[in-house]
């Protein structure tokens, strides 16, 4: 892109300069971050119906660029998504997970994988291979997918998930709702976990829709043998409402935010209910 001086040709508005440069400084930041100790991972409770109880947590990244300080994952996970930067990523992120996960108290550890990651050549060898090296029992591993990455090659994906539940290894849909096939993908996919979409829970106290949403996803997932996660609890009155619904868990800022590893150890177990 050129700076517009006096009597030049404009090619780009100054926004659309602005993000081409973002980007392409973000993917040789990014490239660098791994090595230069630039990311971490904080994690989120995950708290089961009858006690309140913590029980699990997901993992989520986060960087601290020096050059854009902190950088949110939903300005740079896309765009190592569109690269193979998003492979070094995911296995830096499970790495980390999994050495965390191998001296911890709780039942299991849910990290989200990119469709590019999922559909990676030999995604469940190269798992199973992270997993063995850190001695971390496969159940204790949640991977999270969305529906976005079974779409293009559904049967493809099918077998990938099926092989993964062999091993031993916990499937969560994430976001669930929002994808194109919710249902065929539930009744086509090996299973553990549907995670209801943040949206949903917040839409619950004010549209009925979301409210009978939220409802079907609880009432689907129950009667598959599901755990249904809704994510995104904000406020008490949400809280109450899932659990008279009888969603089995939640994560949400009303009850954790994310936390860093040594303070989620701290808590793991811990009950909000006596
Ligand atoms: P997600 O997987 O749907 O993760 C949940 C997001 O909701 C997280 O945002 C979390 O901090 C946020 N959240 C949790 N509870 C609440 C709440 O009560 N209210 C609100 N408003 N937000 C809440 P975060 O950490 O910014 O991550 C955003 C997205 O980036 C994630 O959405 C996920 O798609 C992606 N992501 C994060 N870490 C990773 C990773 O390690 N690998 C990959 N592939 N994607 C990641
Ligand atoms: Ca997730
Ligand atoms: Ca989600
Ligand atoms: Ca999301």
């Amino acid at each position: 892109a050129k700076r517009a001086g006096r009597g030049t040709v404009r090619l780009f508005d100054e926004s659309m300069d602005t993000a081409i440069r973002f980007r392409g400084r973000v993917e040789s930041g990014l490239s660098q971050a791994i090595d230069n100790g630039e990311l971490r991972l904080v994690y989120q409770p995950i708290v089961a119906r009858d006690q309140l109880e913590v029980i699990a947590f997901e993992a989520l990244l986060r960087w601290k660029s020096p050059d854009f300080g902190d950088v949110q994952p939903s300005q740079f996970i896309p765009i190592a998504e569109e690269t193979d930067l998003i492979h070094e990523l995911g296995d830096w992120v499970l790495d980390a997970a999994l050495a965390v996960l191998a001296r911890w108290p709780g039942q299991y550890v849910s990290v989200n994988f990119s469709p590019r990651q999922f559909r990676r050549h030999n995604f469940v060898g190269h798992i199973m291979e992270r997993v063995q090296r850190a001695g971390v029992a496969p159940n204790r591993l949640q991977i999270e997918i969305t529906e976005t990455a079974l779409f293009d090659d559904a049967e493809r994906a099918a077998d990938t998930l099926y092989r993964l539940r062999q091993m031993g290894f916990r499937i969560a849909l994430d976001d669930f709702g929002t994808g194109y096939s919710s249902f065929y993908n539930i009744r086509t996919f090996a299973l553990d976990c549907l995670k209801i979409d943040r949206s949903f829970i917040d839409g619950m106290g004010r549209e009925r829709e979301s409210a009978a949403i939220v409802h079907s996803i609880i009432n689907l997932g129950r009667a598959l043998g599901l755990e249904v996660v809704a994510e995104g609890v904000e406020t008490a009155a949400q809280l109450q409402a899932l659990r008279v619904a009888g969603c089995s868990h939640y994560q949400g800022y009303y009850l954790a935010r994310p936390l860093e590893h040594d303070l989620a150890a701290e808590v793991a177990g811990e009950r909000y209910l006596a």
